[in-house]
C-alpha cells in the first residue's frame, strides 16, 4: 500500500497489547482524522524519548539527573521505600503517612518473561540502599506471587549487606496490586509493617 503506512503499523505495534489489525486500525485512524493529533504524537514521543531519563537516585522517571522528590530536604532520608511502579508510588504518597524517600524498580522479577535482577536495575538499588544513611527498606512491591518473589530476593540481597529491610502488613489483599488498593489500606500497610 505505502512503505510510510507500513512502517508506522509496524512502529505502533510495539505498543503492549496492540496486535497487526488494531495497528493498522490506529494508523488509519490518525491519517484519516486526527492529522493534528498524528503530529502531537510524534512530537511528543520525540521529545519524552530525548528529554526523560532515569533519576540517579531513585531510578524513577525524571528529566533533571535527580527528581524532586529525591532532592526534597524534608524527607527522612533514613527510610527507603522499594515499589515497583510509578504508580505504585504515587499510591504511597497519597496515603500521607509516608515521609521516606523511594526506589523505583520500574518492574519486578519475572523469570518466565525472561525478567532477572539486571532488569530492575537492582545493582542501582544495592548502591543506593547502602549509602550509610538509609537505616531501613521497606519492601512495597505488590501482594502477587511475582512481586512477593522480587520482595524474597530483595530482601536477602539487603540483610547479607547488613541491612534492615521490612515489608508491607498484609493488609494489601493476596494477588493486590498497589496501584488498585484504596489509600486507607495502604497507608495501615506501611504503619504495621514488619522485618522480614
Ligand atoms: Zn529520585
Amino acid at each position: 500500500m505505502s512503505k510510510s503506512l507500513d512502517f508506522l503499523t509496524e512502529a505502533l505495534r510495539r505498543l503492549p497489547g496492540v496486535g497487526p489489525k488494531s495497528a493498522q486500525r490506529m494508523a488509519f485512524h490518525l491519517l484519516q482524522h486526527d492529522r493534528e493529533g498524528a503530529a502531537m504524537l510524534s512530537r511528543a514521543l520525540y521529545q519524552a524519548v530525548d528529554a526523560v531519563h532515569h533519576c540517579a537516585m531513585c531510578n524513577t522517571f525524571a528529566e533533571t539527573e535527580v527528581c524532586d522528590t529525591c532532592l526534597d530536604e524534608a524527607r527522612d532520608k533514613a527510610l527507603l521505600c522499594v515499589v515497583e511502579t510509578p504508580a505504585d508510588q504515587l499510591m504511597i504518597e497519597q496515603t500521607l503517612t509516608y515521609k521516606g524517600l523511594y526506589f523505583v524498580l520500574m518492574g519486578r522479577l519475572s523469570p518466565l518473561d525472561g525478567i532477572g535482577p539486571k532488569d530492575i536495575h537492582l545493582d542501582k538499588l544495592i548502591n543506593r540502599a547502602a549509602d550509610g544513611v538509609v537505616g531501613e527498606v521497606v519492601l512495597a512491591t505488590n501482594f502477587t506471587n511475582e512481586g512477593e518473589a522480587t520482595a524474597h530476593y530483595i530482601s536477602e540481597m539487603l540483610k547479607a549487606r547488613g541491612l534492615k529491610v521490612s515489608r508491607l502488613a498484609r493488609g494489601v489483599p493476596v494477588g493486590g496490586e498497589l496501584e488498585y488498593v484504596d489509600a486507607g489500606t495502604i497507608a495501615r500497610a506501611m504503619l504495621d509493617r514488619r522485618a522480614t
